[in-house]
């Protein structure tokens, strides 16, 4: 059988370990297992949102309706838009597959900026683009100026704001000057809702900005796969032309729905997290041979000068914490590790554990 060089080629995404496994593995039990792997909100759902999942749970032999309009009416209401510049995907991650359906052409000029989310690149490269990896002269992320001046003639330029995994944002006015050099600018606003402002005020000033948003991470639904672009009402058009016309399931739709009918419960856990944020910063800040970075999401890029991540994150595991090591990811030089928010409870075990392996640096 023969398959596509690229496909062949690209690695699989690393998505870290699973409570599950560590379980097996270190003998600790699953529901002591603290998972600070994958950016996602650890409060509990509002009884809400868990009565509109059972309550859509019974409709579930029935497809959803293809065009989502209250999901979009929802959506553009919360974000004070039109649910026509609304196109849905399962995840966020399923609408970078789409933008690159979309605009790239073999061997377009991508432009990503690293260190960034992973799947930028890798959809990039299966749609056979020309990628470039835009690497930090200094600090942790490429200047906006030294971006704009690379995005002349890019097809595609992919930014994150706050960017995964260093947790640093862009300016509005630096991602309008990348608008104006390259074709498509693509931000992606994963975790937009635990800092401030948005790109999505800006659409009308560039017709060729694109807003990737998620419900897995601030709206705490990563298990049930929602996502959205917002974008000018043409591109809108063309990405929901191109998704699958059931790409959001039923329970998924119901339960983003009542999410965003709880946003300020959701504003709440977000304030929660931030102040948990400042704590992990500034314990993990003081401990000998630990670097943190400043962090506008609800996790941490922290860089180990004395330790290498592989011991650090082994010592997490075998007390049952879960995080990621990001060392060795394009753009990032030295030993890393990225660590999400937590309840207070988990953000105290992970500095316990942290102040034993660091201690005698
Ligand atoms: C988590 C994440 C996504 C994926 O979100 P889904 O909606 O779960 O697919 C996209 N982009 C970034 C930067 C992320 O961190």
């Amino acid at each position: 059988m023969r398959y596509r060089a690229c496909a062949e080629l690209l690695g699989r995404y690393e998505a870290g370990e699973f409570p599950e496994d560590i379980a097996a593995r270190y003998g600790v039990p699953a529901e002591q297992v603290v998972n600070l792997n994958s950016n996602e909100n650890p409060y509990p759902l509002p009884e809400s949102v868990i009565e509109a999942i059972a309550g859509a749970a019974a409709r579930a032999s029935r497809y959803p309706n293809p065009a989502y309009p209250e999901l979009k009416r929802c959506i553009a209401s919360y974000l004070g838009t039109e649910p026509e510049c609304i196109a849905l995907g399962a995840g966020a991650g399923e609408l970078i597959s789409h933008v690159c359906t979309l605009f790239i052409e073999p061997l377009d000029r991508v432009l990503i900026p690293v260190p960034t989310y992973t799947m930028y690149a890798f959809y990039s490269m299966l749609r056979d683009a020309s990628v470039e990896l835009l690497e930090p002269e200094e600090g942790v992320y490429p200047a906006p100026d030294s971006i704009a001046e690379r995005a002349d003639d890019a097809r595609l330029v992919f930014l994150c704001s706050p960017n995964n995994p260093t947790g640093g944002v862009i300016e509005a006015d630096e991602v309008l000057e990348i608008a104006e050099a390259a074709e498509v600018v693509v931000v992606d606003e994963a975790y937009a809702e635990f800092c401030c402002g948005s790109m999505i005020e800006h659409l009308q000033d560039a017709e060729n900005l694109i807003v990737l948003r998620s419900f897995s991470k601030f709206f705490g639904l990563a298990g049930l796969r929602v996502g959205y672009a917002v974008a000018s009402e043409k591109t809108a058009a063309m990405l929901e032309k191109i998704r699958n016309p059931f790409c959001v399931s039923r329970v998924a739709e119901a339960a983003a729905i009542a999410a965003l009918r709880e946003a300020e419960h959701f504003r709440r856990t977000a304030e929660r997290l931030a102040r948990e944020r400042e704590r992990l910063r500034e314990g993990l800040g003081a401990l000998p041979g630990v670097e943190v970075y400043p962090s506008w999401a609800n996790f941490l890029l922290v860089r180990l000068l004395s330790r290498s991540a592989d011991e650090v994150y082994t010592h997490l595991l075998k007390r049952g914490i879960i995080v990621r090591k990001v060392s060795g990811m394009p753009g990032l030089r030295g030993e890393y590790l990225r660590i999400s928010v937590g309840t207070e409870k988990e953000n105290s075990k992970l500095l316990t554990a942290m102040r034993e392996v660091c201690r005698d640096a």
